[in-house]
Formats: C-alpha cells, sequence, structure tokens
C-alpha cells in the first residue's frame, strides 16, 4: 500500500528505486508546528538537515518555498501508508555516507545501517569505529553523528492483518 506513491514524484528529483519495495522510507514528510499540517520533505538530506535542528528550529510551512499554512496539505497521516516517525534532534549523517532504513516484514521495527562511501555496510557503532580506524581519509565524520535510533512504527498505520501472519507457536493441546 505504501508503494502507491509514484503519481507525486518529481522528475527533477531522481529516486533510487529500492531494492525492497516498500518497506524502505520513500517519502519523507515534516509537520508543521503551527497549521499542524504534513509537507513533503524532497531528500533525506533536507530532511535529515531540519530533523537535526528541530528542536531550535521547528518546522514551519513557510520554510518550503512559495509555501503558507493556507495550503493545503501535502499528504495526510492516515492508513494508506505505513508512518514511522523519528525521534527529533538526530543527527545529521556525515559526508559521504548513506543512512538507512528497513522495515521488519511483520512491521514490528525498523532497522537502521549506514552505508560507506566505499559501499559497505556498517550495522553497529563498533564497525563504524573499526572502518574510520581502517579508512584515514574518513577521520573527520564524528562517530557521534552515527547514530542507530530508528523511528517507530505507527501501529495505527500498519497494513491490517499483518501482526497476526506472524507464525504461532505450534501447540497441540486439546
Ligand atoms: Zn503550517
Amino acid at each position: 500500500m505504501e508503494e502507491q506513491t509514484d503519481k507525486s514524484a518529481k522528475s527533477t528529483t531522481p529516486k533510487k528505486k529500492a531494492a525492497t519495495p516498500g518497506r524502505s522510507i520513500d517519502i519523507y514528510a515534516a509537520q508543521c508546528e503551527k497549521c499542524l499540517k504534513w509537507r513533503k520533505i524532497d531528500t533525506q538530506e533536507e530532511y535529515e538537515e531540519i530533523r537535526s535542528r528541530i528542536q531550535e528550529d521547528p518546522f514551519v510551512c513557510d520554510k518550503k518555498q512559495g509555501m503558507s499554512c493556507r495550503d493545503a496539505g501535502d499528504i495526510d497521516y492516515d492508513s494508506t501508508r505505513t508512518w514511522v516517525i523519528d525521534k527529533p534532534g538526530l543527527p545529521k549523517t556525515p559526508k559521504g555516507f548513506k543512512r538507512s532504513l528497513v522495515l521488519r516484514k511483520d512491521y514490528s521495527k525498523m532497522d537502521a545501517y549506514y552505508i560507506t562511501p566505499t559501499g559497505k555496510k556498517l550495522r553497529t557503532r563498533n564497525e563504524i569505529a573499526a572502518f574510520i580506524d581502517a579508512n584515514q581519509d574518513y577521520k573527520n565524520a564524528p562517530l557521534g553523528d552515527f547514530n542507530f535510533t530508528v523511528p517507530k512504527v505507527m501501529e495505527d498505520t500498519v497494513p491490517c492483518g499483518v501482526s497476526e501472519r506472524s507464525p504461532k507457536p505450534s501447540k497441540e493441546n486439546d
């Protein structure tokens, strides 16, 4: 269900199709502090910038060019797609690296990992420390800016029936 978003994809921002359709993030949005409408944010980088400073610098509609609180919201919070809500203030991903989130098949939670500029997948802080240690080119990437805090999967937007699909322990009582 969360894949039916292509109609609004802009051709100016090339979007890479995820290898696991529907289980990675395909739309970024921020909520206006004043009118509570949701605005689409075009790129992950822009989104992370907003997220990292949202406590000091709350998001409002005017931050999107040509937009104000009088305009209709870009996207509604409802169960036509699955929403995950980030913790505010998470650091921006260090330059050259990419942060990826994948939703588990049972929608129970997301998993975070980083992809290095050399294409390596790192899943823990220790792996990141070891990578930076071994690759002095990236020694300026602050270790504290790698963060594995994952967004919360909003249960009321998980498709019906998903949670019941998890295998039940086969007990044979009579
Ligand atoms: Zn607004």
